[in-house]
């Protein structure tokens, strides 16, 4: 079958007499056992709940992997995901990464004695240089987030098997409908499922799939052990919103693509960041191990208090963290969702301060070029014209 087609049909509700055509929400968090000695397929929810098996055998399958876990976040997903190391071992990342993660490797992963070191995936020669023999886990974002950068999954696959490390993809950007890490070569792939697998920003949920037996195991017992599995309702929404993922991706795509042509067309946009225009550097690279280019992207304004003019003054885009929903959403990450990236590290990221983010939704395309076009300034704004505060944003 294809993507459209697995996206729907699948056995909603595996053993029910009743036949459902939605999966049933199994609220309850204990099964009753026939006997004190022997259990069903399921005893305990923090253990194993029928509504959160059909979502995580439905995710696996979509990413091509055999074993699928729901978490409560993403970050949960990621900590699980972390949680397979052991004190000594390291973490090769990306320089690009989600704030949040940055925050859980160097503020809290430290803490255990794992250490992260941060590099440009995009030059592979001077990335994989970075590798040390404690190196276990490669972790990549592609595109990154928020500079839109397309890292080649497949050289860095080679490169984390040849030095006995596992690749770690955070997909959320793509979803497996625009891009399957596992079939790239990658170990372990991830995703806030809060964005795109969810597509209406009413759950936060993470998902981790592999296609190892041993990899399964492991994150099953920190699944079980630590307690942090999505609820039964949430898998429920969860399940309800992928049904239309491909439909949504289609027209988000859609409307990015109308939205970049026209502000890379603009005098008051300087750069443009999405890999689905021709001109972008990443354009042939992500078009060769996906098949869209998703409906995230970035642009710079003139100045940083045009940033914050643009997001002000847009009317159909919300201002959000986050991104992957039906609703355009608009931020300024340096001091939004990537207000998090401990001090030291943001000084080594060229997060231009007057970078704007935006996700775009399934409105009318001509409608939100028409917002943008009003909310970017007619003429050069500085700070003071603007009113603009030094300092904001609370951490994330
Ligand atoms: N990965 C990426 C790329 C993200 O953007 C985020 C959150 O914004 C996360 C992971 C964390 O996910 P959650 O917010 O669901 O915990």
């Amino acid at each position: 079958m294809k993507f459209a087609s697995r996206l729907v049909q699948f056995d909603a509700a595996p053993g029910d007499r009743f036949r459902p055509t939605s999966t049933p929400i199994y609220q309850t968090a204990t099964f009753e056992q026939e006997h004190p000695d022997r259990f069903g397929d399921y005893d305990y929810s923090r253990s194993g709940n029928p509504t959160r098996k059909v979502l995580e055998e439905l995710v696996a399958k979509l990413e091509g992997g055999t074993h699928g876990f729901a978490f409560a976040s993403g970050m949960a997903a990621i900590t699980a995901v972390a949680r397979t190391l052991r004190v000594g071992d390291e973490i090769l990342a990306d320089s690009d990464l989600y704030g949040g993660t940055c925050r859980l490797f160097t503020r809290i992963l430290e803490r255990s004695g794992i250490a992260t070191r941060y590099a440009d995936a995009g030059n592979l020669e001077s990335f994989a240089a970075k590798i040390t023999p404690r190196t276990r886990i490669i972790y990549i974002e592609s595109p990154t987030n928020p500079l839109l950068r397309v890292i080649d999954l497949r050289a860095i696959a080679e490169i984390a098997h040849t030095n006995n490390a596992l690749l770690v993809v955070d997909n959320s950007l793509m979803s497996p409908y625009l891009q399957q890490p596992l079939s790239l070569g990658a170990d372990i792939v991830l995703h806030s499922a809060t964005k795109f697998l969810c597509g209406h920003a009413d759950v936060t949920g993470g998902v981790v799939v592999v296609r190892d037996e041993k990899l399964a195991e492991d994150i099953y017992l920190l699944q079980n052990a630590e307690g942090n599995a999505l609820a039964p309702f949430d898998c429920f929404l969860l399940q309800r919103g992928l049904k239309t993922l491909k439909l949504r991706i289609d027209a988000q795509q859609h409307n990015a693509l109308a939205i970049a042509e026209f502000l890379a067309g603009d005098p008051r946009v300087k750069r443009v960041f999405y890999p689905g225009l021709k001109s972008d550097p990443g354009y042939t690279l992500q078009h060769g191990q996906a098949s869209g280019a998703g409906s995230v992207l970035s642009f710079t304004t003139r100045s940083v208090a045009e940033a914050h003019a643009v997001a002000e003054q847009a009317r159909m885009f919300q201002i959000c963290v986050s991104f992957g929903s039906i609703h355009s959403t608009i931020s300024l990450p340096g001091s939004m969702s990537h207000a998090s990236v401990p001090p030291e590290i943001a000084a080594s990221r060229e997060l231009p301060p007057e970078l704007v983010r935006i996700s775009v939704g399934i409105e009318d395309a001509g409608d939100l070029i028409a917002d943008l076009d009003k909310a970017l300034p007619q003429s050069n704004l500085t700070p003071a014209d603007y009113g603009l505060a030094a300092q904001l944003g609370e951490e994330r």
